[in-house]
């Protein structure tokens, strides 16, 4: 299991006045699921992005189990963290399978390893492998590209999962499903995870702990779910 944990961390975008981030410090716990809620805008994803290093703090600290990530090799970095997002961002030339399979594969599993694995994690995201795992992601409708993203942030098994809304394309049962397979990999695997929505009762039900941001890009609150619905 490894903690997250901000310190002082703020992004300007180049040309722009408001900070997208602005001075957020928390820690993420290991093991624990910690949901950000707040208005569009708000540097929600901006946060996920710089966690991951697809983006750069223009201030500010980001530790993983106390590593500056800045110190780590940002490909080495992305294969420890599973991410998924709501436009799914499918590799359209590749299949389903080569989709899922894409990190497996990177880390050198071998095929037959690869090919169980995609299965195994197109069971647990409820998409019959025999007839998904062949479809190009333009066969797909916009809830199961979804559940095929995050099939693949899974795949590799990483101790880290940043989701940025990556059930809002998906039907409410298959979505309870979801969340509830989410519980259980936290629960069983001890994942960190950092999950980004804007249904309040899914964050509720998900999170550890509920960070809200506010219009300024900064933290307004950051506690126990009971706690930040007993103080709106
Ligand atoms: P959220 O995920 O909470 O909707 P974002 O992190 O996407 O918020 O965006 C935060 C702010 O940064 C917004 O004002 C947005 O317009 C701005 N922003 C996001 N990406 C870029 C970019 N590549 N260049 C300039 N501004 C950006
Ligand atoms: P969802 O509620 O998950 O968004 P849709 O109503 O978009 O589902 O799609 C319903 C069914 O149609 C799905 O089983 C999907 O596989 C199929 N489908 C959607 N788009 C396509 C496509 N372009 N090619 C083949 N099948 C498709």
């Amino acid at each position: 299991a490894s903690d997250i944990e901000l310190v002082d961390v703020t992004k300007r975008y180049g040309g722009t006045k408001r900070a997208a981030v602005d001075s957020v410090s928390m820690t993420i716990p290991a093991g624990e699921i910690v949901v950000f809620v707040g208005p569009s805008g708000c540097g929600k994803t901006t946060t996920m992005r710089m966690i991951n290093r697809l983006i750069e703090p223009t201030s500010g600290k980001i530790t993983i189990d106390g590593a500056d990530t800045r110190s780590l090799d940002p490909d080495e970095l992305r294969r420890g963290i599973g991410y998924a997002i709501q436009q799914a961002g499918l590799f359209p030339h590749m299949t389903v399978a080569q989709n899922v399979g894409t990190v497996p594969g990177l880390l050198g599993w071998s095929k037959t390893k690869v090919r169980d694995r995609v299965d195994e994690m197109l069971d647990l995201v409820g998409l019959d492998p025999a007839d998904y795992r062949d479809r190009f992601p333009r066969q797909l409708s916009g809830g199961q590209q979804q559940r095929v993203g995050v099939a693949r942030a899974l795949a590799a098994d990483p101790p880290v999962l940043l989701m940025d809304e990556p059930f809002g394309a998906v039907d409410p049962i298959t979505r309870g499903n979801l969340q509830d397979q989410l519980l259980r990999l936290q629960s069983e695997l001890g994942k960190t995870i950092v999950f980004v929505t804007h249904d309040f009762d899914e964050a509720v039900k998900l999170g550890d702990r509920i960070a809200v941001l506010g219009e300024q890009s900064r933290i307004l609150q950051y506690d126990t779910p009971e706690a930040v619905l007993a103080n709106p």
